[in-house]
């Protein structure tokens, strides 16, 4: 008001008047000073009328501005005062129910317009229980400033209210019917696709299992070929053995990649996080692929090694660190060069790089960098991949709490870095977990019981076993026959295998546990069963060692030697007791 009195207008006005009183005051005794002054009056007055007209016509042209807004809205427009009473609703209401003009009158309260409305049907969910249902409303009305949503008759409004300064509501109601589809055909889409992949996955996963056992006898009898004695094989036939160790291996990588890649896609990685040494992990990776490096005429590098500890998983990150440096040789050239670098990355992370001189990643590639399956061109050249290997350890760093990311210059080079947290528990680091040489395996002198109902898994142990001298090994193909021979003949070792006819391996170990003459006697599982739920089971049912198909000849034996040295220790303690 005050404001308005200020404007440019009323103090012309304001002032004309007062000099008008001013002068009829002191000179009002002359008549044509009289006239004057009124005149000048009239002409104040007048100015004065005019202004307020003006002022007017803005503040209608104002407010219908303001209504051609609120018409124009698409959707419902309420707004209610201090006392919950209408004071201007839009007829925007045709398209938007339940509320209309037809039952929302100015002066209404917003209760009454509720219960006409309801009356009328127009809220079928309220037909049930008005009286609930309008407090439970009223309730939301008053107190939350939200949004609902109703469904009316197959379609769906959305109710958004919000309290004004005066302490009054305006209400909004749109028809989001068309938008609430979209989202659930997308709901909908995205469950399906999930199923989809889970179905993938669990394919793929089957069918690296089942790709598993022939594995196992294929690289199984490679690696007996490649240890035969000298001269029993032509330069050529050993050739061909060492090729066909080296495609198994090849294709078991694959399988196990895929077994990864599909088990964490449907959610079944287990990890095992521990303080890993970065020091120590780059350097056992550098060893694993200096032969490589040096093959492709690669020269391989380290730097800083002064990054400390993270938290990870070893295997994985192991794995990770192979995977990268292998990309890395894989795509460099002749006289090229590969570096790994680890060092703190601010105060929380470490970042372990690998940078190469290779051919780099052209722009029109990135985006598919971490897709599974994608070479990005490298399909046509004779490196071999079959691009997994970046998607995995995406998952697989992403898994332990980190990022991997790179930069790259076409023909330059990349560098793919992994960031990991740091390990802040002050406990000891765990122990390396090197394989010692098996030497009491290799001296010989024990026996070996086998239960395997699969002939060609049993040949391979036969063969390997022949080559260790004075090792007895027993056989069984049923798990009932493997208890009987076990106790019959006290093994030193009891290999088994998990998928038996009839009893199932965990059963079999079950029963050897139970049974005095066998309870102390190590028992190995062996077996394609190789996801990490597996393992964990495996080791939680109490199996001394839980070795997964394909054997490896190396762990094989590191295992039977643990297992002789376990009972070599309790043979002593049982000597010292007595
Ligand atoms: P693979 O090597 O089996 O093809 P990856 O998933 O490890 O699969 O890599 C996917 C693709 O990314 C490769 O085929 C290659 O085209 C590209 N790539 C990966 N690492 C590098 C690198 N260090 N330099 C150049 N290209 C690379």
């Amino acid at each position: 008001m005050l404001s308005r009195l200020l404007s440019p207008g009323y103090r012309i006005v304001a002032v004309t008047t007062a000099l008008a009183i001013l002068l009829l005051a002191t000179l009002g005794h002359e008549p044509w000073i009289r006239q004057g002054i009124i005149i000048g009056l009239v002409v104040a007055a007048g100015l004065l009328i005019i202004q307020i007209r003006r002022r007017e016509q803005e503040l209608q042209r104002a407010e219908q501005r303001l209504r051609d807004a609120v018409e124009s809205l698409p959707g419902g427009f309420m707004l209610f005062d201090a006392d919950d009473r209408l004071i201007y609703a839009n007829h925007a209401d045709s398209g938007v129910p339940p509320v209309g003009s037809d039952f929302a009158r100015v002066g209404d309260t917003f209760e009454t317009i509720l219960r006409r409305t309801i009356a009328a049907g127009r809220i079928p969910e309220a037909v049930a229980d008005p009286d609930g249902w309008v407090a439970a409303r009223l309730r939301r009305h008053r107190t939350e400033a939200g949004n609902t949503l109703l469904k009316v008759g197959g379609r769906v409004v959305e109710v958004i209210e919000r309290p004004t300064q005066e302490g009054g509501v305006v209400t909004l109601r749109f028809d989001v019917t068309e938008r609430e589809r979209v989202f659930e055909a997308e709901r909908l889409a995205r469950a399906a696709a999930d199923a989809a992949n889970r179905a993938k996955s669990d394919f793929l996963s089957r069918m690296s299992h089942e790709l598993r056992p022939p594995l196992n006898a294929i690289i199984g009898f490679a690696q007996i070929l490649g240890r035969d004695r000298p001269g029993t094989l032509t330069p050529d036939q050993k050739e061909h053995g060492e090729l066909i160790l080296k495609s198994g291996q090849h294709l078991l990588n694959l399988v196990n990649e895929v077994l990864d890649l599909s088990g964490i896609e449907a959610g079944r990685l287990k990890l095992s996080p521990e303080r890993v040494a970065v020091a120590d992990v780059v350097s056992l990776a550098m060893a694993t692929m200096r032969p490589v490096a040096a093959k492709a005429g690669v020269t391989l590098t380290s730097g800083s090694d002064e990054a400390g500890d993270v938290r990870a998983d070893l295997q994985r990150l192991r794995q990770v660190l192979l995977n990268l440096l292998s990309n890395a040789i894989k795509y460099n050239r002749r006289g090229g060069r590969v570096t790994i670098t680890a060092s703190p990355s601010g105060s929380t992370r470490v970042r372990i790089s690998v940078v190469d001189t290779g051919i780099g990643i052209a722009p029109g590639h990135q985006t598919q960098l971490f897709e599974p399956f994608q070479r990005l061109g490298a399909e046509h050249s004779n490196v071999e991949g079959v691009g997994i290997g970046l998607a995995l350890s995406k998952k697989l760093v992403e898994a332990m709490d980190g990022e991997i990311g790179y930069a790259t210059t076409p023909g330059e080079g990349s560098t793919f870095w992994v960031d990991l947290p740091t390990e802040t528990d002050s406990a000891a680091p765990d122990a390396a977990a090197s394989l010692p040489e098996p030497a009491l395996a290799k001296a010989g002198g024990y026996s070996v019981l086998y239960v395997e109902d699969n002939p060609t898994n049993l040949r391979l142990m036969e063969h390997l076993l022949k080559e260790l001298p004075g090792v007895a090994l027993f056989s069984a193909p049923s798990g009932a026959l493997g208890i009987d021979l076990a106790v019959a003949h006290r093994p030193d070792i009891i290999v088994l295998d998990l998928n038996l006819p009839g009893m199932s391996g965990y059963e079999v170990l079950k029963r050897l546990k139970a049974l005095k003459e066998t309870r102390d006697t190590p028992v190995i599982a062996l077996t394609a069963a190789a996801m990490p739920a597996d393992i964990n089971r495996g080791t939680e049912a109490g199996f001394f060692r839980y070795l997964t198909k394909p054997l490896d000849v190396g762990t094989f034996l590191a295992a039977i030697d643990a297992a002789l040295a376990e009972t070599q220790l309790q043979r002593t303690a049982g000597t010292v007791r007595l």
